[in-house]
């Protein structure tokens, strides 16, 4: 990814005064589940990490509102809008080239306050193939012309998208289309980025983005915003097995045990950072801890087996996961596991970053019923709950 946060901008457009909305308040200055509409907003743009900075253009009348939605947010001061739409935005971006190092940006509606993150991400990222992407989402009900109730005909849905924002664009080019298109009145950039002959691309969209235009679209985002976020819980498990062999400590869960025989392995044999390495590994479907480090590889030979944990917890946070709970089962009749259970517990929760309530170590034997029951080894297995980010809104 090339984009760099210092030089994407969002620019915030509130200009427009409301007329078709039946409050004297501007729609995007009006209460949307505890907070103004704009504020939802320019929110999402503060807290993504590809945008470097926001900034809004309003209508000068509505100062007050405007202050009084994004008190203690850091947009720099507020643009002056024009007459039109375009206008405003023309005036954003003179005011964004005034203070330099702007190389994209990306312009969104302060009226469609339920933009996700996923949606900035994939438009931000779409600028790195092109000078220009807009987010829009296909046409899916049947279209018809229509005159006083009455249906003139069917018109075809094929290849028609709803446009939406934000619209992201390589600066220079949408700056110099909107000064040469500048007393039109063009209701999106894209559109004067057509004309201006500059590509755009289309990203997929999200249907829940709507623009509150009425009353029935306010009410609609506070549903929407009432409705929990799909959460994608990943469970994974591991297992494993080591064999008992000479020595005189074996190590458990990160914790070294005097024992009269030590466990056989090409590392220190832990089975059960072992088993939990391979569980985390399972609930982001990245294989497992022998292809991660081969017993081949004489790298690994006599290693501390904390460092396959954390890299596979390294690997769960780069995904987007956070590991919310594991549970380990060590299956042994030798040694004794309950004096040193809370010493594993706690090493395991200080190698996750975990609170120790989060971590469960347990014990069982096998009824001196088969290789553990023989005492030929020990073995271990576990379970690691995962809770992936799905973004704001999904
Ligand atoms: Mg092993």
């Amino acid at each position: 990814m090339t984009t760099t946060t210092n030089s994407c901008a969002a620019l915030i457009v509130a200009g427009g005064s409301g007329q078709r909305f039946g409050s004297p308040i501007p729609k995007q200055y009006l209460d949307l589940a505890g907070k103004p509409v704009i504020r939802h907003a320019v929110e999402a743009f503060l807290n993504h990490p590809d945008i470097g900075r926001v900034r809004v253009v309003a209508d000068p009348a509505h100062a007050a509102y405007l202050r009084a939605a994004l008190e203690g947010l850091d947009i720099g001061n507020p643009i002056d809008g024009g007459a039109t739409r375009q206008d405003s935005v023309l005036r954003g971006l003179d005011a964004l080239a005034r203070e330099g190092d702007v190389q994209r940006v990306l312009i969104h509606d302060a009226a469609r306050p339920l933009i996700d993150a996923d949606t900035i991400t994939r438009v931000c990222r779409a600028l790195d193939e092109g000078p220009a992407a807009i987010a829009a989402v296909r046409v899916t009900d049947t279209l018809k012309r229509g005159d006083r109730g009455r249906v003139d005909g069917t018109v075809s849905r094929d290849g028609l998208w709803r446009a939406q924002t934000p619209q992201g664009f390589h600066f220079g080019p949408l700056h110099s289309a909107h000064r040469a298109a500048a007393g039109q009145a063009m209701t999106d950039d894209a559109a004067l980025a057509e004309g201006a002959g500059i590509p755009v691309l289309l990203i997929p969209g999200n249907e829940d983005n709507l623009k509150v235009t009425t009353e029935d679209d306010l009410r609609r985002a506070e549903r929407l915003l009432a409705s929990p976020s799909p959460v994608d819980v990943r469970v994974g498990n591991g297992y494993d097995v080591h064999r008992f062999g000479p020595g005189d400590h074996v190590m458990l869960c990160g914790v070294a045990i005097p024992h009269d025989q030590g466990l056989e392995g090409h590392s220190d044999a832990d089975v059960g950072l072992h088993a939990l390495t391979d569980a985390l590994l399972g609930a982001i479907g990245a294989g497992d801890i022998g292809q991660h480090f081969p017993p081949s590889d004489p790298r690994w030979r006599g290693a501390e087996s904390d460092q396959f944990l954390k890299h596979a917890v390294e690997l769960v946070q780069a995904r987007g996961g956070q590991i919310t709970h594991v549970d380990v089962t060590l299956i042994c009749e030798r040694p004794k596991i309950g004096p040193v259970r809370s010493r594993m517990a706690e090493r395991i929760a200080a190698i996750l970053g975990l609170a120790v309530d989060r971590v469960s170590v347990k014990a069982t034997t096998s009824e001196r019923l088969g290789f553990t029951g023989r005492g030929e080894g020990i073995a271990a297995q576990a379970t690691a709950t995962v809770v992936m980010q799905t973004g704001a809104r999904p």
